[in-house]
């Protein structure tokens, strides 16, 4: 079952005349930004409803007066009275917690950017799909932590579900008119990062500015650190299995530095369908929002003359046993995707804070899961029970850090 849109949409989807109603979870980050950017670029178009942010509560409170959003919440408490003064005398509701991030997810909309970084996204963005509001997915990490409750309550609200992630954009716009049995494969390509071409000695050393000098992407500091490691492409490959309910050995990765070519798929007559656009996310994030039709994005073009050559290359497995872990997680089930998701969340906060080396990120993780073969067997039915592991494996990854401690 494809849970992504490869048909016409809903009648609720395709208003043209009145304002869309839309929601950006996560605003003030990288994704937030972006789809920001081309709201305000046909703001007439839009009805800006609530915007959330983390921490951020100046550019939270810029944002909302630029798009006259209805109400602005900031996660962190602390944040409330700055914010509340910020928005004085504007008409714009503030509101911070985690109540009010749900209840800006409730709000009606016509369509939700879930762009929150990390596995605090889950509820917000569930709460999104709960109302049946077109849900463009950027939050991959919600997918890996609770990939098939979140699928099943999108397929119980009927709620369009938008990949924003490059690669799973590209997948859903190379698999329209595709039906299911005749998708062979995807392959999700990798830029393979800072350090492609480092070697093993190089990495142990590598320094948390060294590895977010991205060659190709500019994002937050979360994706790419992960995109340093490779999780990012590990986190995706489970993404991509619960997005287009594809086996584990129907989805591949490979290495293409030109950061061009997003996702092939491969489909059962040999054709090889490919997405190409410049390495810029306001593409797949135009794609959610104008979907079915497509919008204008003022950024580059792909020039195939200027580049000369795209190239690919397998990922090496013993610099990047992220890749493994993922697979490894992936055959195991149960747990064992919200324990490595947990435990890279903890590990990239630690490599960030120059607390623990760069190799020590994957042999946190893969220390986590081996460390918990109880948790990991479990396999919780509520959204509360994912937490519940969430957390727990946080703490775990937590007491393993003195065991990778760098000195001094
Ligand atoms: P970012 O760090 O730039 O922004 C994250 C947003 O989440 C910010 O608004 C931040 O304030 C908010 N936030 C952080 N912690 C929060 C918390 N505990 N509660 C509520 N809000 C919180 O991250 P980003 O690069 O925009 O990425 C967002 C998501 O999109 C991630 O899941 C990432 O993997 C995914 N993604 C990003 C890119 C990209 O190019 N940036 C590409 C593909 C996928
Ligand atoms: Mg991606």
């Amino acid at each position: 079952m494809l849970q992504f849109p490869t048909s016409l949409p809903r009648e609720r989807d395709r208003r043209v005349s009145a304002p869309r109603r839309i929601s950006v979870l996560g605003a003030t980050g990288s994704i937030g930004e972006s789809t920001l950017d081309l709201i305000g670029r046909n703001a007439a178009a839009y009805q800006v409803v609530a915007l959330t942010g983390g921490r951020n509560v100046a550019r939270l409170a810029e944002l909302a007066v630029l798009h006259r959003a209805e109400l602005a919440v900031v996660a962190d408490p602390k944040g409330y009275a700055s914010l509340k003064a910020a928005l004085a005398g504007t008409g714009i509701e503030a509101a911070a917690g985690e109540d009010a991030l749900l209840e800006a997810a409730r709000r009606p909309a016509d369509w939700v950017m879930a762009a929150i970084v990390g596995a605090a996204g889950l509820r917000p963005t569930l709460e999104a799909v709960r109302q049946g509001t077109a849900t463009a997915i950027a939050n991959k990490e919600c997918l890996v932590t609770a990939g098939a409750i979140f699928m099943a309550e999108v397929a119980r609200s009927k709620t369009t579900l938008l990949p924003v992630d490059s690669e799973h954009s590209a997948a859903s716009q190379a698999m329209v008119g595709a039906r299911r049995e005749r998708i062979e494969r995807i392959c999700l390509t990798a830029s393979g990062g800072p350090f492609r071409l480092w070697s093993l000695a190089q990495m142990a050393d590598a320094r948390p500015e060294q590895a977010l000098n991205h060659p190709n992407w500019s994002m937050g500091a979360k994706v790419t650190i992960d995109s340093a490691t490779l999780m990012n492409k590990g986190l995706e490959l489970i993404e991509a299995h619960h997005l287009f309910s594809l086996a584990p050995d129907k989805l591949e990765v490979l290495v293409h530095p030109q950061s061009i070519v997003h996702c092939l798929v491969y489909l059962s007559d040999g054709s090889v369908i490919a997405q190409m656009s410049c390495p810029d996310m306001r593409t797949p994030i135009a794609y959610s929002l104008a979907w079915p039709e497509r919008m204008h994005v003022p950024n580059g073009r792909v020039d195939l003359a200027a580049l000369g050559a795209l190239t690919f290359e397998a990922p090496d497995a013993a610099r990047f046993p992220a890749l493994r872990l993922a697979r490894e997680v992936l055959e195991a089930g149960g747990s064992a995707a919200t324990v490595l998701n947990a435990a890279n969340e903890v590990a990239v906060e630690a490599f960030l804070a120059s607390r623990i080396g760069f190799l020590s990120i994957a042999a946190l993780v893969e220390a986590t899961l081996a460390a918990g073969p109880d948790l990991v067997a479990m396999a919780p039915v509520t959204v509360e029970g994912v937490l519940a592991v969430d957390s727990e494996a946080r703490a775990r990854a937590g007491s393993l850090l003195s065991r990778f401690a760098l000195a001094g």
